[in-house]
């Protein structure tokens, strides 16, 4: 290794490590080195997303981040370079209790009151989308037209790019192993070829971020849960764009890619773990709750070689975890995105850059999602797929 010193040593090279990598480097913070465990950049979570982005949550900072991040994937193509490939189909969550529905509507005017458009929609209005969707026991549903889906790999690709661009370092196969510390801060990151010496070091190891988060001596409450992900054959019976479509009761949600429908339901009974092999047992349990909401998919065949696994990098409240460690001067976090961290990316980038060239974060309020916060009440997040 030629780099033995940086200012900035960013520990992974998925989406959040590429988004910060670029964000310091474009603000003059070009001595950065990117350590990246495997042989090849973005092959963690991030190559393994849905892809969705939406400002349909329940808590203040997730629709900031939202909201923020969205736009910059807008103008991705003349910002950054490279291609995000934002399709605003919208996302459609319909709901099937009076309970769900109250909580629903007051997220949307939370959303509202940060300036999300999103619609409440009759049981009738919801079925519009997708042939012979079931909306009889329905109460309601929201819909945010400005939400849809965007290419991960092209965000993570375009930001590394330009990041190197601008002079910072990617080292790939090269695990971080160890973080030095001396009186309460980081001195060095260790890796296979000796250590380099840094001022920061940043926690950007998706769903192995609590692993990391250990070679510094904290605990980092961040743990691997799989998530599978149903590809059908093609499927021309249901035409067009249709937005990303959850049935919040049931957990199911499908959404098209060209002409083939996706579709999956998280496994919340499955214990933490890294086995990123499809669950065709778990399979049934989608299906049967698919079709009764979506009785269409009946007819379509399964493209089973499309099908995909990923580990979501999950906390106990599901939302990130941002910002300095309280505990060691030098050590940031930007993990544990619970599932949102495609769609979270520029803004984190851009946060964590003005954490470390500026002290402290300041563009949007992220106290809320410091670690701090696993030291006393939690407010969940509780849009979760
Ligand atoms: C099935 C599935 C569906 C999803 N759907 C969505 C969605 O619709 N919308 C959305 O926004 N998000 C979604 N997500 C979540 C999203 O993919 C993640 O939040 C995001 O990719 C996190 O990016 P990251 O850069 O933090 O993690 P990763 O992409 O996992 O990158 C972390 C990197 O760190 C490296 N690393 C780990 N340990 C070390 C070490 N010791 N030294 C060096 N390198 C190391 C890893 O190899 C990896 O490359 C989904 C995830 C899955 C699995």
């Amino acid at each position: 290794m030629s780099t033995q010193t940086a200012e900035v040593v960013v520990i992974g090279a998925g989406v959040i490590g590429a988004s910060i990598a670029y964000h310091l480097a474009a603000r003059g913070c070009t001595s950065v080195v990117i350590l990246e465990k495997d042989e090849t950049e973005i092959s963690g979570s991030t190559a393994r997303s849905a892809a969705g982005v939406r400002h349909q949550f329940s808590t203040d900072v997730n629709i900031r981040l939202s909201l923020y991040s969205i736009e910059r994937l807008k103008h991705f193509s003349e910002e950054i370079g490279g291609h995000a490939d934002l399709q605003q189909t919208g996302y459609l969550f319909l709901i099937d209790n009076q309970v769900d529905w109250e909580m629903y509507r007051a997220n949307v005017a939370l959303q509202r009151s940060l300036g999300v458009r999103v619609e409440l929609l009759t049981p009738e209005e919801a079925g519009r989308f997708i042939p012979g969707t079931r909306t009889d026991d329905l109460v309601g549903a929201t819909f945010g037209p400005d939400d849809g889906f965007c290419d991960p790999h092209g965000i993570a690709l375009g930001y590394l790019n330009r990041a190197r661009e601008l002079g910072v370092r990617l080292e790939r196969a090269m695990p971080a192993t160890g973080i030095r510390t001396v009186s309460g801060r980081v001195t060095a990151v260790e890796t296979p070829a000796g250590a380099i010496a840094c001022q920061v070091v940043v926690n950007a190891a998706g769903p192995w971020a609590g692993e990391v988060g250990m070679l510094a001596g904290l605990d980092i409450p961040v743990r691997p849960y799989r998530r599978c992900v149903y590809v059908t054959e093609p499927f021309p019976a249901i035409p067009g764009a249709i937005p990303l479509t959850i049935d919040v009761g049931s957990g199911f949600y499908m959404r098209k890619e060209h002409d083939n429908v996706l579709f999956g339901k998280s496994n919340y009974a499955e214990p933490p773990g890294y086995n990123t092999a499809v669950d065709w047992e778990w399979l049934d349990t989608v299906l049967e709750a698919g079709l009764k909401r979506f009785p269409i998919l009946e007819r379509a065949g399964l493209a089973e070689k499309l099908c995909w696994a990923g580990a979501y990098e999950i906390t106990p409240d599901h939302m990130p975890i941002l910002g300095r460690h309280p505990d060691l001067e030098g050590y940031v976090d930007a993990s544990g995105f619970s599932g949102h961290g495609i769609m979270h990316a520029p803004a984190t980038g851009m946060l964590i850059a003005e954490e470390i060239l500026d002290g402290r974060a300041h563009t949007i309020d992220i106290d809320s999602l410091r670690v701090m916060r696993f030291r006393g009440t939690l407010r969940r997040e509780l849009n979760v797929i």
